[in-house]
């Protein structure tokens, strides 16, 4: 099959009544991780690419790769531009094939972030591809302090989620991006008063850390899509500080490290799916 569009996403998770998850590609083996977790688990997932990873990797190289798996899926699975700040960012994701990208104009004041992810919108659909906005400020733990003047505010994304056309809208309701210290605290209030006002998908960024019950109840709440990364991220440290030196060989390594990162994708997307008990 060809890549799924977010709201082909999205409209899974309406029908299905379950959250799915994006998780972000580090290299072509995390790629397979996911890619790979998808089909055991019979659940669509989102590859995600952010943009800061791209120059990492060459994207053309990586979106080939990712469209040649995908050919053989028996579950949508789409390549998703996570946190494009920049128009040429979001330009070069369109130009390598991507199926769904996010713009993140949240650092901009609110009127620059309409008027950016409106242009945004209306290049990307015109090539059918979705379109994810943030609003409010998810921030990164340990940067920035979590304040609720931060917090996607209800009104605001109505009026945001109009004007720009926007298939997915990021919120902030104290989620944060890396490690948590301490647990986190939702606002579900807030989240669930968007959800009532906004008509187009809801993301929640900075799922790694957040806790079962929590992720479960924002998905009841009305949250379609779901953000991972440190949680592999960690998962991966923590195998090769562990059990690097027990190997002879790196291919050997690397199988099981995919491995490894396979189950925290797997794990993610059973609670997700509501597959797995929390
Ligand atoms: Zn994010």
């Amino acid at each position: 099959m060809n890549p799924a569009t977010l709201n082909e996403i999205i409209d899974y998770s309406r029908k299905n009544q379950v959250g799915i998850g994006m998780f972000n590609i580090v290299n072509l083996e995390f790629a397979r991780a996911i890619f790979d977790a998808a089909q055991e688990t019979n659940l669509p997932v989102m590859l995600g690419m952010p943009e800061r990873f791209l120059q990492f990797y060459d994207v053309d190289s990586m979106t080939q790769a990712c469209k040649a798996m995908i050919k053989n899926s028996k579950v949508p699975v789409s390549i998703h531009l996570d946190h494009g700040k920049h128009f040429e960012g979001v330009m070069t994701a369109l130009h390598a094939g991507f199926s769904s990208v996010m713009f993140d104009g949240s650092s901009l004041d609110y009127e620059e972030n309409v008027a950016q992810t409106a242009e945004i919108v209306k290049i990307a659909h015109a090539m059918g591809v979705s379109v994810e906005g943030e609003l409010g400020y998810v921030g990164r733990s340990g940067i920035d302090a979590v304040t609720e003047d931060g917090f996607t505010k209800p009104e605001q994304a109505q009026d945001f989620v109009a004007r720009t056309g926007v298939d997915a809208l990021a919120v902030a309701i104290g989620n944060q991006h890396g490690q948590y210290k301490g647990v986190p605290k939702l606002d579900f209030d807030r989240l669930r008063a968007i959800r009532k006002v906004v008509d187009c998908g809801l993301v929640l960024h900075g799922g790694s850390g957040i806790q079962d019950k929590d992720f479960v109840e924002a998905i009841k709440c009305g949250v379609n899509k779901v953000n991972i990364y440190t949680a592999m991220d960690t998962a991966a440290k923590q195998f090769n500080n562990e059990h690097f030196s027990e190997y002879g060989a790196y291919l050997d390594y690397t199988k099981d490290l995919t491995e490894v990162v396979k189950n925290v994708v797997k794990d993610h997307m059973l609670l997700f799916g509501m597959k797995r008990a929390y």
